[in-house]
């Protein structure tokens, strides 16, 4: 597999800080037209103003996350899908709103493209500081069905794989390479990752999502190494019980260095793209259920989101 070897160092939190990505930027705003996207854009903010109000965190003891380069979008994504993004109609496209192609596309690169970035290198650092300091979280990215080739599902950059990649080039110590098992508890499929990480024996991918809906991508499937499925009318124990089976052994199975966790959370009951009835209460239970097998703090963990879905 090629391994980029193009990311800058990552800005990792001080004494005082917890190691927690986000910057205002993350959040996506069009003038309104983003509100024809059934998956809220500003969720970000929301979620960190929520632990802000809980005095949990500031906006001094998190950090924020420098845009992502070209150089890096370059080493994660191929040149022919960072050229389509040139247009304003393929990022209307991968976004999901098809009137945003009428929109120029210097003004999409800067409020729908830049926001990416800047979450993307979120998961990055994250995955770094979890490494340094045994877990990382990051209030955006999680874009699961973007891949080096391809980006769709309002996912444009692969995030994921670009924090994988970035912490293996940073431990050349390790040979093989980082052991790093992808933890994706999101209702749909992420083909993306899947993509990028189709037959590497140092990645394990457990993959939990309701079959038949979007993406729906066979072809990814076979990268998954334990698979589990959400089906309607299950409600949050079943899936929970599966999950207390299947994770654990999952984990004394692979022993990664590394788990990333994307803890997405259109599963809860009443959300219009999956269609499941997940508790509130049993999504809290399902994050303390992926921290307590992992070990969390003596084994390393991210969690590229956090507290709001990603598709
Ligand atoms: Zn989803």
């Amino acid at each position: 597999m090629h391994a980029p070897r193009a990311f800058a160092p990552p800005q990792l939190p001080t004494a005082t800080q917890v190691p927690l990505y986000y910057r205002p930027e993350y959040n996506i705003r069009l003038w309104g037209l983003e509100r024809l996207h059934p998956f809220d854009s500003c969720k970000y903010e929301a979620v960190f103003c929520a632990l802000r109000d809980a005095s949990l965190v500031t906006a001094d003891n998190t950090v924020q996350p420098a845009l992502l380069s070209e150089e890096e979008l370059q080493a994660a994504h191929s040149d022919a899908y960072l050229r389509s993004l040139e247009s304003s109609i393929s990022i209307a496209r991968v976004a999901e709103v098809p009137p945003a192609a009428c929109v120029p596309s210097c003004l999409l690169k800067r409020n729908v493209l830049q926001p990416f970035r800047y979450a993307a290198r979120g998961s990055i650092d994250a995955a770094h500081a979890a490494l340094s300091r045994g877990v990382g979280i990051n209030l955006g990215g999680g874009f699961h069905h973007a891949s080096r080739e391809f980006g769709h599902g309002f996912c444009v950059y692969n995030d994921i794989s670009m924090a994988i990649w970035a912490v293996r080039e940073t431990a050349p110590e390790h040979e093989p390479p980082l052991r790093v098992m992808i933890v994706d508890l999101d209702a749909h499929q992420g083909d993306g990752h899947e993509r990028d990480f189709m037959g590497d024996h140092a990645t394990h991918i457990l993959d939990c999502y309701r079959p038949g809906i979007f993406p729906d991508a066979r072809d990814a499937m076979r990268a998954i190494h334990t698979s589990m499925h959400f089906r309607v009318g299950d409600d949050g124990h079943t899936f929970l019980a599966e999950l207390r089976t299947k994770l654990p052994a999952a984990l004394a199975t692979f022993r990664p260095h590394l788990v990333v966790y994307n803890a997405g959370t259109d599963i809860l009951i009443g959300d219009p793209l999956s269609g499941l009835t997940i508790t509130a209460e049993n999504v809290v239970a399902r994050d303390e259920l992926v921290f307590e097998c992992c070990g969390y703090p003596r084994v390393q963990s991210v969690q590229p989101t956090t507290a709001s879905g990603v598709c």
